[in-house]
């Protein structure tokens, strides 16, 4: 397995490791990646996804052996303060996925968009070809398949030459996708984009700059999907077990 730079500095919240990067380091190791052999994984998770972690062994060997883990979530940085290790900021999946087209483009390389509901890929390669007019996309394919289509899915995926894989088939199905066949595939770099391509595509509409600013998307979120509610439940359990953890809580956790 690959190594992540030695430059980069990883966290633990709940047990699972979180890179202490700007955006603009995340970007430098992303480049540096995309230069090494063998395919890598980035994860973008959020405090629902380090909580299942903490539950669930397999998902939290996924992302420890991810080698760019950027902290996608508003309770991710609160975590961070408390136990002391402040990560720089929070790296949302999505902009740093706009910067790597960007980066993509202007590289000549090629994208592969996988997941959403049928349609959805095409339409969001579409827009994104027009926001990045040089930007080469090697195919797309909806994300509603069955374990006995894997192995042709990834077939096809290394059948067109893409050089970085984005997956968008919500957590965390998509990271156990990518790990499961990280090994097998050729493009260098993988990603999980959750809801990405919907927002690409204009399905699914991203909160406005005020929410973001305000570190309260997640409310803009459960308006428009209030079947969310479960899941976001989960976040103040999240907070108090840091709290648990965090310098004067009853254990500490390594950093
Ligand atoms: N999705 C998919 N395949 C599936 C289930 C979901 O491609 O088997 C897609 C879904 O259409 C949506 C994306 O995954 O575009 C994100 O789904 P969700 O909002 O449930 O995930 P999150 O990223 O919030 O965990």
């Amino acid at each position: 397995m690959k190594k992540t730079p030695e430059t980069v500095r990883r966290i633990r919240i709940l047990g699972s490791p979180v890179d202490m990067v700007s955006a603009d380091e995340a970007m430098t190791t992303f480049a540096e990646l995309m230069e090494t052999e063998g395919c890598s994984q980035i994860v973008t998770p959020n405090s629902e996804i380090l909580w299942s972690a903490s539950k669930d062994p397999v998902l939290k060997a996924i992302i420890s052996g991810a080698e760019l883990v950027l902290p996608d979530g508003i309770g991710l940085v609160y975590a961070s303060r408390l136990l002391g290790v402040p990560l720089r900021e929070r790296v949302t999946g999505i902009d740093f996925l706009s910067r790597i087209l960007a980066w993509l483009s202007e590289n000549g390389k090629s994208v592969y968009f996988l997941g959403s509901a049928p349609g959805v890929a095409e339409k969001a390669a579409e827009n994104m070809r027009a926001r990045f007019p040089a930007l080469k996309t090697a195919g797309t394919r909806n994300g509603y398949f069955g374990p006995e289509e894997e192995a042709g899915i990834v077939a096809e995926i290394n059948a067109s030459g893409a050089d970085f894989l984005c997956v968008a088939m919500g957590s965390p199905r998509q990271e156990r996708f990518i790990s499961a066949h990280k090994a097998e595939f050729t493009a260098r770099l993988a990603i999980g984009v959750g809801g990405s391509l919907d927002i690409w595509a204009g399905t699914l509409k991203r909160a406005p700059l005020f929410f973001r600013k305000h570190g309260i998307e997640w409310l803009y979120r459960l308006a428009q999907q209030p079947r969310r509610i479960g899941r976001m439940a989960v976040l103040p359990l999240f907070m108090l077990r840091v709290l648990f953890y965090a310098p004067g809580g009853k254990k500490r956790e390594g950093t």
